[in-house]
C-alpha cells in the first residue's frame, strides 16, 4: 500500500480516538499519522524489514492502548496511537503485494519480514500492489472521517495526501518503465554508483 494510505489509516484511527477523548487534542492524531508512515522510512535500507515489525509493534501497542484506556492523556494516547498505527501498517503490508519492481506481476513471495519467527511473510494481494486502483479506493475511504471532522490545515493535508495518491496511481507503472529505460541508457561506470538493489530488478 502507498505511504499515504498507511498515513491516512493512522489518521482515521486517531480521528476515531479523538471523538472519544476530544480533550486530548490533535497531538495523538498527528502521532497516529506519523506511526502510520514510520515503517516505510526503511524504503532505502532493508525495505519492509528494517522498520517493519508486525509482531513487535502489535505486542507493544496492546499494553500501550491499555495504559491509554485507563489513563487517557495526550502523551499516553500519542504513544499508544503511534504504536498502534505502526502495527497496523506492518500487519497490513501482508495484504498488499510483494517486494518487487513490478508487484502487479505477483512473482515475489516477500510481503513483510516477521522478526519474531525470522522469516518473510507472503503477500496476500488483497490490494494487489501499492498504487493500484483498489489502493486508491482504500485511501479515499480512510480520508472520509478526518475530512468530515477537521477543518483547516488537517483537512487540507488529508486532501493533499489524496491528491498525491491520485497522481502516484497514474504514474505507478510508467515510472517503472522510465526507470528501466534510464538504467538501460546509463553508461556502466555510472550504474556502478546506483545501489545494487535498484539495479537488480531493472536489468
Ligand atoms: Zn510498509
Amino acid at each position: 500500500m502507498m505511504a499515504t494510505t498507511h498515513a491516512l489509516a493512522g489518521v482515521a484511527l486517531g480521528t476515531a480516538v479523538m471523538a472519544l477523548v476530544p480533550e486530548a487534542g490533535i497531538i495523538p492524531v498527528l502521532a497516529a499519522a506519523l506511526g502510520g508512515l514510520f515503517p516505510d522510512f526503511d524504503l532505502y535500507a532493508g525495505h519492509r524489514k528494517t522498520l517493519h515489525f508486525p509482531v513487535y509493534f502489535s505486542a507493544l501497542a496492546v499494553p500501550a492502548l491499555a495504559v491509554a484506556a485507563v489513563n487517557p492523556t495526550t502523551t499516553s494516547l500519542a504513544v499508544a496511537l503511534f504504536l498502534a498505527a505502526a502495527a497496523v501498517h506492518s500487519v497490513s503490508d501482508i495484504f498488499g503485494g510483494g517486494l518487487e519492481l513490478k508487484p502487479w506481476l505477483g512473482t515475489s513471495e516477500r510481503a513483510v519480514y516477521d522478526h519474531w519467527n525470522g522469516r518473510w511473510l507472503a503477500p496476500k494481494r488483497l490490494i494487489r500492489y501499492d498504487g493500484s486502483p483498489e489502493d486508491l479506493a482504500l485511501t479515499l475511504v480512510l480520508a472520509v472521517p478526518p475530512v468530515l471532522v477537521f477543518d483547516g490545515t488537517i483537512e487540507l493535508l488529508v486532501i493533499g495526501a489524496v491528491a498525491i495518491s491520485g497522481v502516484y496511481v497514474l504514474l505507478r507503472k510508467p515510472m517503472v518503465v522510465a526507470a528501466e529505460r534510464l538504467v538501460a541508457a546509463l553508461p556502466d561506470h555510472v550504474v556502478d554508483y546506483v545501489p545494487e538493489r535498484f539495479i537488480r530488478d531493472l536489468r
